[in-house]
């Protein structure tokens, strides 16, 4: 980072970005790209570029654009979402995609764009395989709407999946992808799709604020991430794998290990003595990390600076963590009995 040759991005002229750029289209079988700052503003620079005002966007309703993007799509853009149930394993049925494009009547938004997710987060980092991607694609195409695909975390499906990035997107008129998250770049994503598009995101991204100058030496850490780190993501599965089989087993924690195919373990925690909260905090004490995702639900995720070490420190945190659960209660109940 510190010796990256740079330049003005917002005149294209910074040499490390624009390697990047040519870097991260060639791995994503894409034409173009375009870095931008975050995901979000990757998702929402493609979306306001495939639609305008007005227009409408199929898009899951456990999607990440739909439920964690402020609905900057609508906010900023004036883009209708039409959120679809999101199936257990994060796809959409695409006979529904099909029933909710609407006709032309004016009483309706023109639907203009199909919006996937892979992996799907929410559904606990599960991927999308070859075969449904490019179903996606077809459907979204032969009724005359694009196809973006959020891939903020595309590289661990194409890992799980054992298939080229550019094969699992092959269909796909764009897509975002992550540089933070699992590869670990410090932050930064990259949209990639044809030249036109590209042009368009490009106005897109400056409107929202993200032409920046000297972004080389950002990009340069986005070009490690791309070229040294996709492969260990297969590390983080293993360790997530570790992790739901270890903990699946302790009392009160419900969890199915088979549906853990990346690096996110969503589990349920079905206990009266603690609260996903308290077991958050609890762990916190023993220097493990973990979030309460609301209801009984938390969510844990490996990444690269946890070994496998750390994998069984964090079962055995687990573990005395829920004990103490119940020995707390036990002891209130003496007080309070
Ligand atoms: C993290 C994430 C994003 C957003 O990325 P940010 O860089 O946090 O804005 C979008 N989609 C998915 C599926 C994500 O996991």
């Amino acid at each position: 980072m510190a010796s990256a040759p740079v330049g003005d991005d917002v005149y294209g002229e910074d040499p490390t970005v624009n390697r990047l750029e040519a870097l991260t289209a060639e791995l994503l079988g894409k034409e173009a790209a375009l870095f931008v700052s975050s995901g979000t503003m990757g998702n929402l620079s493609s979306v306001l570029s495939h639609c305008g005002r007005g227009d409408e966007m199929i898009l899951g309703d456990q999607a990440h654009i739909y439920t964690s993007e402020q609905g900057g799509a609508a906010a900023l853009g004036g883009v209708h979402p039409r959120p679809l149930p999101t199936s257990h394993d994060g796809t959409l049925d695409l006979d529904l995609v099909v029933a909710s494009i609407r006709p032309d009547n004016e009483h309706y938004p023109r639907t203009r764009l199909l919006a996937i997710e892979n992996t799907h987060n929410r559904s606990g980092g599960r991927s999308l395989p070859v075969e449904y991607m490019d179903a996606a694609g077809r459907t979204a195409h032969s009724h005359g709407l694009k196809l973006h695909v959020d891939g903020a975390r595309l590289w661990n499906a194409a890992v799980a999946l054992n298939v080229s990035p550019a094969r699992l997107v092959q269909e796909a008129d764009s897509v975002s992808v992550c540089l933070s998250k699992g590869l670990g770049a410090p932050l930064g994503s990259v949209v990639v799709g044809d030249p036109d598009f590209i042009q368009r995101a490009r106005r897109m991204r400056k409107i929202l604020g993200g032409g920046t100058r000297q972004a080389g030496i950002i990009a340069a850490a986005g070009i490690v991430a791309i070229t040294e780190m996709i492969e260990r993501l297969a590390d983080d599965h293993a360790n997530a794998r570790r992790l739901a089989d270890g903990i699946a087993k302790l009392d009160g924690i419900v969890l199915d290990p088979e549906t853990v195919e990346t690096d996110i373990v969503y589990f349920e925690l079905h206990r009266d003595d603690i609260t996903p909260a308290q077991l958050s905090a609890g762990l916190k004490e023993h220097g493990v990390l973990l979030n309460p995702s609301g209801g009984k639900l938390l969510r844990a995720v490996t990444n690269l600076a946890v070994s496998s070490a750390d994998v069984d420190r964090t079962i055995e945190a687990f573990s005395r963590v829920l004990d103490s659960g119940a020995a707390g209660a036990a002891a209130d109940a003496l007080v309070y009995g």
